[in-house]
């Protein structure tokens, strides 16, 4: 008797695992995407580190053009990521930067045709713990550059994109949210032990998208895409 027992509560655990390992597998992907078509008209662009996945940077399509959001951290292997999807860098009308880490912008002189958005002012002066610069002796190459509030909101080619300042894993961290539907988070969800300007604010905007219900996805840097704010939110706390 007692074996059934046992047995039915082993199956049941087993059970209990299949469901959580698929929920996880289509809930959300904690990877780094590779370079391609992840839903119709938006692609991720990968780029490595000695080799490593390091990287993710995302493309959508808006009407014959394109808006980037993030540039990777390689302008070389960027290169060959646009070609391998077939866009062109001139088509490529503007750029939205999360944040100026270098992982981040590594690619931006790519972009000539581009208008720049990022969320402050003094963006390439932006800052880490221990008050330090994230990128001392960067220069902005010579692009239109649009800064954006808290809040702000621009319509381009047809698509809505809304600004909202979430500072924290550095001081110039900001997210765009598509459409009221894709959410590009940059680095919003690195480890605040690993890497971060102060946690406190990184905490508070983490909460603060968290209660975005409207979103359908997240993109991140080094965390792939969330199919859902619940995911998302499943993920954090
Ligand atoms: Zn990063």
């Amino acid at each position: 008797m007692q074996k059934k027992i046992l047995k039915r509560v082993l199956l049941a655990i087993l059970a209990l695992i299949v469901v959580l390992a698929s929920l996880s597998i289509f809930a959300y992907s904690r990877y780094i995407y590779p370079t391609g078509e992840i839903m119709p008209n938006l692609y991720a662009v990968r780029n490595y580190r000695n080799r490593n996945p390091m990287v993710n940077f995302f493309i959508k399509r808006a009407g014959e053009k394109y808006i980037v959001f993030d540039t990777g951290s390689d302008s070389a292997q960027t290169e060959n990521a646009l070609q391998q999807l077939g866009i062109s860098a001139s088509d490529v009308v503007a750029v939205f930067l999360t944040h100026s880490d270098w992982d981040h912008i590594g690619s931006l002189d790519l972009f000539y045709n581009a208008t720049l958005y990022t969320g402050i002012t003094d963006f390439q002066y932006a800052r880490r713990g221990r008050g330090l610069p994230v990128l001392p002796d960067f220069q902005l190459p010579d692009m239109p550059h649009i800064t954006m509030l808290d809040g702000d909101t621009i319509e381009l080619y047809g698509r809505l994109i809304q600004c909202f300042h979430t500072a924290g894993h550095t001081s110039d961290s900001v997210s765009f949210l598509v459409d009221s539907k894709y959410l590009f988070v940059g680095d919003l969800l690195v480890n605040p032990r690993l890497a971060y300007y102060n946690e406190e604010l990184q905490t508070f905007y983490i909460e603060r998208m968290l209660s975005m219900e409207e979103v359908s996805y997240v993109f991140s840097g080094h965390f792939g895409l969330f199919r859902s704010i619940r995911f998302f939110r499943w993920w954090w706390l």
